[in-house]
């Protein structure tokens, strides 16, 4: 990426928009690029558009986007402070797992997006973000609530909403988790 000129977002929406570089393309309704504050400190990323998504264009709508609005409370934020973006931006049929080609062919635009945005934090949401992000196989059990680095961010993992909304233990973990979140930004004591 050394040398590309930056794009702003809108630029990267427009091409995102119109995306047609794999097959997931053919089964969207909507594309999901990402909401929320332009020069946001907390990107957050989760894997995939689900059906809701997919339906609505907007990423963490539905019972796990209210959830999510009540994590990042927790943590001092608002939807409007932070960014919350997928790895790929097309639902996959039936939510199955993303394949490589497919997060091959997605990858750069989150890329674009992180550059664009240039967050202090990105809180990755559950195995596959996780491990995307930091190009690890350690699994999210172990790496949640712990930070981390990749280049010049900040990396915090952590369970994904979806997977916490019917295990109590994951929510006890994940309202943990964003209560350091907002440690680390200093929202909170
Ligand atoms: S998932 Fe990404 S690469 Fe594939 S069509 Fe959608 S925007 Fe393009």
């Amino acid at each position: 990426m050394a040398g590309r000129p930056q794009m702003s977002l809108d630029e990267i929406r427009e091409q995102v928009q119109t995306c047609r570089k794999c097959q997931l393309c053919e089964g969207r309704t909507n594309v999901v690029f990402g909401v929320g504050n332009p020069s946001a400190r907390v990107l957050i990323v989760g894997e995939a558009p689900g059906k809701n998504e997919d339906l609505q264009g907007e990423p963490f709508v539905g019972a796990a986007g209210k959830y999510l609005n009540d994590l990042l409370a927790i943590a001092g934020l608002s939807r409007e402070d932070v960014f919350i973006a997928n790895v790929l931006k097309c639902r996959p049929p039936s939510n199955r797992d993303p394949r490589p080609e497919e997060i091959e062919a997605c990858a750069d635009y989150l890329r674009e997006q992180t550059r664009a945005i240039d967050p202090d934090f990105i809180v990755t949401l559950g195995n596959f973000a996780t491990k995307f992000i930091l190009k690890t196989d350690v699994g999210i059990t172990r790496l949640r609530g712990t930070l981390q680095q990749a280049g010049r961010f900040k990396v915090f993992p952590i369970f994904h909403p979806a997977a916490a909304l019917y295990d109590g233990k994951k929510r006890e973990a994940l309202e943990n988790d964003f209560a350091t979140l907002g440690e680390l930004l200093g929202n909170r004591e």
